[in-house]
């Protein structure tokens, strides 16, 4: 634990992805003297992928962790300041709000930017985690492309999966979806759709039990599954393993004193970044069930640092007021 006195600052950033860094880039020319928590995962979620095609300005293929160091450096260029600590506990019901890190180090906001993003679930095999960004992915929309005329198996039966079977059709020969039960969550429109494409095989009551690979360069070459029925096991060529199989938002911190979705995704008033508490705002995946993309957090991100920036105005102009009033 820390003697460390309460570090102070009028915004605080709680997350390092592209939400966080944009936030922080905008908080900084608003000279608002930014201060950034960073977390676990410095550059969040894009520092686990390698190829990324899809974040505009860059006309070759860039790489995540890659994009992620150019935001701290921009970030950090523009008068953020950056710390590596992990939050434990944060109080939200006076300004301004503390934060505690795992340490023991407080942190006190004027005004606090909720950027701490999503985690996709996996299914925990040590070979999924080998081939993570390797072939192994939970986001189709980020690596569908690069699966032109292969063969690839989706792993789910919720909305998500079938969304993203129906969406890898558009680059892979086949696609295989491979469910633990005999029937899907997904709604019946998705289901009717997935259930009658022609590049779409559903492998039911199953699982994957090692996804297969090669070394040298790392990809996926299969994956073994496993009939959770009859035990029966069966090998499957494959290019690409998409797992989807949910997502879970980083929100467990802020239960009982923010608003959230019964997935526990931070509620915020449409079109802005403010939460249920005036001076706190949200932004990027914590936010965001629908689109989970490094350019939607980066907008956002900007968003809730213009709403903090406006928020800290207007109270400083109350403050002006008041005080000119009792002079006068
Ligand atoms: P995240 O990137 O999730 O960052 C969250 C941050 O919060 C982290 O820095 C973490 O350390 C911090 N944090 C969390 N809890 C705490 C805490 N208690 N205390 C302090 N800090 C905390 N999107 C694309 O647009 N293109 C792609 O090609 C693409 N590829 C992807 C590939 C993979 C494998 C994955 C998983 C995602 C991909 N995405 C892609 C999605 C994209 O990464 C996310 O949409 C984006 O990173 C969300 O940004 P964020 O800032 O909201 O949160
Ligand atoms: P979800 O609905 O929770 O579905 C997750 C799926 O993954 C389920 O089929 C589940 O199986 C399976 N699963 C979970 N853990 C698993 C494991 N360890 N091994 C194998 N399979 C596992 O998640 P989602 O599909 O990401 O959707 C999240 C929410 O967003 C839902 O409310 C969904 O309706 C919504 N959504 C809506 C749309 C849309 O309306 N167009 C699109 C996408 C998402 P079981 O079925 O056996 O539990």
């Amino acid at each position: 634990m820390t003697n460390a006195p309460a570090r102070h600052a009028p915004i605080v950033i709680l997350g390092s992805g592209p939400a966080g860094y944009t936030a922080a880039i905008y908080a900084a020319r608003a000279v608002r003297k930014p201060l950034m928590i960073a977390g676990l995962q410095p550059g969040g979620q894009m520092t686990i992928t390698t190829d990324v095609e899809n974040y505009p300005g860059f006309a070759d293929t860039i790489q995540g962790p890659w994009l992620m160091e150019q935001m701290r450096a921009q970030a950090k260029h523009l008068g953020t300041e950056i710390v590596d600590d992990h939050i434990v506990k944060v109080d939200l019901s006076k300004r301004p709000f503390t934060l505690t890190g795992d340490g023991g180090q407080v942190y006190l906001a004027d005004a606090l930017v909720i950027a701490t993003g999503a985690q996709a679930r996996w299914l925990g095999l040590p070979s999924e985690s080998k081939f993570q960004g390797f072939g192994v992915s939970a986001c189709a929309t980020c690596d569908g492309f690069f699966y032109r005329g292969k063969e690839v198996i989706v792993v789910g039966g919720g909305n998500t999966a079938v969304e993203e079977a129906l969406f890898l059709t558009n680059f892979a020969t086949k696609v295989t979806l491979v469910h633990r039960r005999d029937e899907l969550r997904a709604d019946m429109t998705n289901q009717q759709r997935l259930l009658h494409h022609p590049k779409i095989e559903v492998v039911w009551d199953s699982a994957i039990e090692e996804v297969l690979g090669v070394e040298d360069p790392l990809g996926v070459t299969g994956a073994v599954l496993r009939n959770l029925k009859t035990g029966a096991r069966e090998e499957r060529k494959v290019d690409g393993v998409f797992i989807a199989i949910g997502h879970v938002p980083a929100s467990e911190l802020f239960k009982g004193q923010l608003t959230m979705n019964e997935n526990g995704y931070l509620h915020v008033k449409p079109g802005t970044t403010f939460t249920n508490i005036p001076g706190v705002f949200a932004a990027g995946d914590v936010t965001d069930e629908n689109y989970r993309q490094a350019v939607t957090a980066a907008g956002l991100g900007c968003m809730a640092a213009l709403d903090a920036d406006r928020f800290l105005a207007a109270i400083e102009h109350d403050h002006a007021a008041a005080k000119a009033g009792a002079a006068a």
